[in-house]
């Protein structure tokens, strides 16, 4: 539902470890804690928290109306076994000991040090929503995108959805060779019919469906030893039906005498792009359908045309001790769109976090935000209160940056979620009075109620398609269904 403040549980539990109480009213105080950003970290650190700190209250607090971060938003619509975890999610947004508070901005909404004081301590967890750029001549050209406003595009993240994306050309081209770009490649490369069946936007089915784009080229700058995508996604890619992948094989000079040495799961997949490339049709064959063409150690240096996009020019690199090194060659591609996916990177929303901005994430050290002087790098200094910014945590991309899949994301979450519950059992987090929790009064926020009812909409609209769902796309809608929703 929605603008109606919600009463906490009543239910009170004794903490596992230890019970913290009141010295005036020798009542239980119960640890109250607040998670900024509703994804995987979100998630993940609440959970543990609530099996580790029985007597713990959690509000998540989410700037969409919706849950789950880019298990929404970023994971692939053909990828729907990943988006499993919503269910273990779902669970921990159940217990009667944690709120979910939807279409409330840290930096918007609210500040840090309003959180900080109406919580006996506050997780950072919200995530790299930007992307970095190259800062190369022409970026700014026309059909240069970003993969992050693909991605978003055809998940449906609000404020995406008239991203239009020009497929009337014949090429598209992925600067760097992460999994994104290869989701993105994918994507394009997929038949309708295929995607039809998943929970894409209806809107970017429709523009799929009236594509040109025939080859993508996946650019890395490094060679196929230090390609950054990951074996899973390539086979998907050889597998793919009506599309030919085509190497080129002057990129794999010295690589197949390299494979003995490799270390296993890279072993495999250079094994596997070998193959690959010995079972290519020769370069005079036409590929039969679309081509999904990886090319290594180039790096764009300036995008060209006049007006729109029509090729990149790349340095060619040289690996030295695994680094790419550019050399006097260049050469100059043709293509008619470009998305760069050179990593995503978080942005400090509030002016009293200790941010990094060079590598876009918190300080923290382990997940202990560390205090504004200090960076990741000052470890000398042993007493826990000179350290750390006391009850602040951070986990999740924010913490971490924006690597690993959400595996990783909640390894890291469980790890920070332990100091979180370690610092309460050791009363480095005093519990020197009850805290209130945000106060609500005035702001439209959205429950977990009202978020099953955006569910519900959209399973309704997507079952009429043949969908599992289609995704609402307007916040105004969004919060429209939530307000009719009963408590
Ligand atoms: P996020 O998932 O980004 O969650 C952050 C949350 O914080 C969001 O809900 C956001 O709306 C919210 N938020 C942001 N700012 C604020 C604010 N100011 N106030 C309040 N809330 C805020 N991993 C896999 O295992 N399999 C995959 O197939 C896969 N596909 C991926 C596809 C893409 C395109 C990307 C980018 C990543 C993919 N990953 C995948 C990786 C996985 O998504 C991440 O590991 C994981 O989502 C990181 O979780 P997080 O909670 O740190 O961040
Ligand atoms: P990523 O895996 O870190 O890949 C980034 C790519 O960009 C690399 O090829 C990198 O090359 C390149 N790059 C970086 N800076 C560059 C520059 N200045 N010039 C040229 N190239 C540059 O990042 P991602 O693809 O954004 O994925 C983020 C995380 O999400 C990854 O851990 C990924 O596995 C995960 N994810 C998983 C899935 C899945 O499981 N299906 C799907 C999507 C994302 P170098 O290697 O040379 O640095």
């Amino acid at each position: 539902m929605l603008r109606k403040v919600l009463p906490t549980s009543s239910a009170v539990k004794v903490a596992r470890k230890c019970v913290f109480r009141n010295a005036s009213t020798a009542a239980p105080i119960r640890p109250r804690i607040c998670i900024v950003g509703a994804g995987p970290a979100g998630f993940y650190t609440a959970q543990y928290i609530l099996k580790h700190l029985d007597n713990s209250d959690i509000d998540i607090v989410e700037k969409l109306p919706v849950p789950f971060g880019l298990v929404r938003f970023g994971v692939a619509p053909d990828h729907p076994e990943v988006k499993n975890v919503i269910n273990t999610f779902t669970k921990t947004a159940e217990n009667p000991r944690v709120r979910f508070l939807g279409n409330l901005c840290l930096g918007k909404d609210f500040t840090l040090e309003e959180l900080r004081e109406r919580y006996h301590a506050v997780l950072l967890t919200y995530g790299a929503e930007q992307d970095n750029t190259l800062n190369i001549p022409n970026e700014n050209l026309q059909n240069v995108l970003s993969a992050r406003e693909f991605v978003a595009w055809y998940n449906g993240l609000p404020g995406f959805e008239n991203l239009n994306p020009d497929l009337s050309g014949k090429s598209l081209t992925l600067l760097g060779q992460g999994n994104v770009a290869v989701d993105v490649a994918r994507i394009v490369l997929s038949s309708v019919d295929d995607l039809k069946k998943t929970d894409i936007t209806e809107y970017a089915l429709e523009t799929l469906s009236r594509s040109r784009i025939d080859t993508v080229h996946l650019v890395g700058r490094r060679g196929p030893l230090q390609a950054a995508f990951t074996i899973k996604e390539l086979r998907e890619m050889l597998k793919l039906s009506s599309c030919t992948t085509r190497w080129r094989g002057d990129d794999f000079d010295h690589v197949e005498e390299s494979i003995p040495n490799l270390p296993r799961p890279r072993k495999r997949i250079t094994e596997l792009m070998v193959k690959s490339l010995a079972e290519q049709a020769p370069n005079n064959v036409p590929p039969a359908g679309r081509c999904f063409q990886p090319i290594f150690f180039r790096s764009p240096v300036n995008f060209v045309g006049s007006g729109k996009v029509e090729a990149v020019e790349y340095v060619v690199n040289r690996l030295a001790d695994g680094r790419a090194v550019p050399t006097e060659q260049r050469e100059t591609i043709a293509t008619d769109l470009v998305c760069r996916s050179i990593g995503y990177r978080a942005v400090s929303v509030d002016n009293h976090i200790n941010f990094d901005a060079r590598k876009g994430c918190v300080n923290n050290a382990g997940g202990r935000v560390l205090k504004r002087n200090l960076t990741g790098s000052d470890q000398t200094i042993d007493d826990i209160e000179d350290k750390y910014e006391a009850g602040l945590y951070a986990s999740g991309w924010l913490a971490t940056g924006p690597t690993g899949v959400i595996l990783t994301t909640m390894n890291n979450s469980f790890g920070v979620a332990d100091l979180v519950c370690r610092d309460f059992n050791s009363n480095t987090i005093r519990l020197n009075g009850s805290r209130p929790g945000l106060e609500l009064a005035g702001r439209p926020y959205v429950s977990w109620n009202g978020w099953k009812a955006i569910d519900s909409e959209e399973v309704r609209l997507g079952q009429a398609q043949g969908k599992p769902r289609e995704k609402l796309t307007r916040i105004e809608t969004m919060l429209q269904i939530a307000s009719n929703a009963s408590d």
